[in-house]
Order: structure tokens, then sequence, then C-alpha cells
């Protein structure tokens, strides 16, 4: 028999509509709430709150920068607030994050893209240029609220992206060393909705049916994410992403494959024609790196192959 453990994290998911937010903050006891929302859901989120807003924020951004926390923490300390919510994509959730660290408050999260934070005890944070990243339970968000609505208008390029973030959780969860059958059935599952649904949301970005499999794909990658240890391709776009200072999901999009490929599973051709036929960078030398800078890292050979964009071997 083969030994294994499994161990599912307490947040409550719930698929629905963003109308449902007072609901959710009064199940968590929330009646001084922050709002973490940019300009774009933040009106609707406030109205959805009603009387249980305190006050908004709308200054995220991305990989969580600790002077940006540091400006949060300040307004959740003026008006007192008792929990935060947070409406936008891995970078409003990881502010939310942040702010929980410190506080100990909870959170209700509305992802609206598929980078699957929402799901994870990990913080990546920055600060003088250096990012660090850390596991905490503290961090975990207390419920999550997707409304697959608020992803129509994700444009296809960040869809992708976004998308491709996502399917690489459930790709590494597979090879895991501590995967178990319960990540072997969400990662599974996990591909087969995001692998089907990215094309279709490329064709047509207002189709519901494939904006709900890609946003149901992200939440069962993002649980995989947090039930098991990544492997060679979060490293490298860790690696790569803090030294190059290069964006998130379009770094995850361009590695997958060649890391696929380098892993030998078998489907590394399709997701590298996936990735072909969507509208985002396809190679490292489009994110603007060059032969010097791959030159001497980790896993060299992998990454000149991934700097031209080439066929991975
Ligand atoms: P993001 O949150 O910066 O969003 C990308 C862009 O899309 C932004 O310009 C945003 O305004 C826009 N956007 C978001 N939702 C939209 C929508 N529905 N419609 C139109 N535009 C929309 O980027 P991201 O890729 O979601 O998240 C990346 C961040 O999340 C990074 O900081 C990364 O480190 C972090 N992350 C953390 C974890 C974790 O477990 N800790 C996991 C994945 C990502």
């Amino acid at each position: 028999m083969t030994s294994f453990s499994y161990a599912a994290n307490p947040v409550r998911v719930v698929f629905g509509s963003l109308r449902a937010l007072g609901e959710e903050a009064d199940r968590l006891g929330l009646g001084r709430v922050l709002l973490v929302a940019g300009s774009r859901f933040g009106d609707r989120a406030a109205d959805a709150l009603g009387s249980r807003l305190a006050a908004r924020f709308a200054g995220a951004a991305m990989h969580t920068p600790v002077d940006v926390t540091e400006r949060a923490l300040k307004v959740v300390a003026e008006h007192g607030a008792d929990g935060v919510v947070a409406v936008g994509g891995g970078s409003a959730t990881g502010l939310a994050k942040a702010i929980a660290l410190r506080t100990g408050l909870p959170q209700l999260v509305v992802p609206t893209t598929y980078a699957g934070s929402e799901l994870t005890s990990v913080l990546g944070e920055t600060a003088d240029g250096r990012k660090t990243t850390q596991r905490t339970p503290k961090v975990r968000p207390e419920t999550v609220l997707y409304d697959v609505g608020l992803t129509l208008g994700l444009p296809v390029s960040t869809s992708a992206a976004s998308g491709l973030n996502a399917l690489a959780h459930a790709v590494e969860a597979r090879y895991a060393p501590d995967a178990n059958p319960m990540t072997d059935l969400l990662a599974a599952e996990a591909v087969r909705l995001l692998t089907g649904a990215l094309p279709r949301i490329a064709a047509d970005p207002s189709d519901v049916d494939a904006r709900t499999d890609a946003l149901r794909g992200a939440w069962l990658a993002g649980t995989c994410l947090d039930a098991v240890q990544m492997g060679l391709h979060h490293r490298l776009c860790h690696h790569l992403g803090g030294k190059f200072g290069l964006p998130h999901a379009e770094t995850h999009a361009v590695l997958l494959p060649y890391v696929m490929a380098h892993q030998g599973l078998s489907d590394a051709a399709d997701v590298f024609e996936l990735a072909a036929s969507l509208p985002i960078p396809h190679s490292l030398g489009e994110l603007g790196l060059t032969e010097a800078d791959i030159a001497g890292e980790p896993e060299a050979e992998l990454l000149r192959q991934a700097l031209d964009g080439t066929r991975p071997a």
C-alpha cells in the first residue's frame, strides 16, 4: 500500500454573485469592512456591502509591496476595520493576505482572474526590490466568492496568461512528491476544464460557459497549489520573476510547455500548441530577457529553448 496524507483546508467556497457579498460578510460577523478593490469593481462591491463598509483602498499592486501594505494598515486602524474584503486579481488578494498576516482580520475574497492565490496559505511580498515568500495559515482567506460575471471583461490576453498560470498549479500537482488521490483528481479535472476553456474564451471572451469552466478550473488548481509542493516550474518562475522583474502570469505562461517537456509529460506538446494559439508572449525574449541573462542560470538548456520560443525538444 502507498502511504499518503491529505488535509482539506477550512475555506468556504461560493460560486454565485457579487450581490451575496453582504450576506457572506454577515456570516463572518463583519460589520466594519475595509474594501480592497480598484475602480473596476469597487462601486458594485461597496453597494453590495452597504452599511458594513467602513473604508476603501484602491492601491493594491503586483507582488504585494510592503509600503502599500503599510498605507492600507493605516486605513484599517483609522477606521477600526474588523475584516477585509478583496475584489480583484492576485494583487488585490495579496494585499488582503498581507493585512490579515499583520492584524489577524478575517478575509472575504472575490477573485477576478485565475491566479488561485485566494485558496492558499502562501504570501509573497516585496520590499527594497527583494521578494520573500512565506507559508502560514494566517493568510488563507476564510471565504472565497466566485462570480463568473466579473470575469467576462478580463481581456483575452490576461485571461490566457492567467489561465496558464492556473494550469501550471495543476500540472505541478501531478508529479508533486506529496501528490495523493485527492490532488490527482483535482489536478486532472482542473487540466480538463482549463485546457478546454481557454480556446473558447479566446474565440469569444463573453462565453459564460467557457468562463465558468475556467473559473472552476482555477479553483481546483488553486486548491492543488495549497495542498501539495510545487516543483521546478514554480521555482524557475519565482527565481526569474524576482531577478528580472517579469510579469507573474506571463512568465508562467511562457515557461509551462518547456518545463512539461523537460519533465517528460505526454501532454507537453498539447500545451505548447494551446499556448501558441493564444495571444500571449511565447518566449522569454518577448518578456525582455537576453542570452546573457540566462547564461549560468539553472536549467540553462530549458531556458535557452524558452528564450526563442522554439518547440520544446
Ligand atoms: P493582477 O491582480 O495584477 O491582475 C492583472 C491585471 O488584470 C490587472 O491590471 C488588473 O487590474 C486586471 N484585472 C483583474 N481582474 C480583471 C477583470 N475581471 N476584468 C478586467 N481586468 C481585470 O494579476 P494576477 O495575475 O491575477 O495576480 C498576480 C499576483 O498574484 C502576483 O503578485 C503573484 O505573486 C500573486 N499570486 C500569488 C499566489 C499565492 O498563492 N500567494 C498565487 C498566484 C499569484
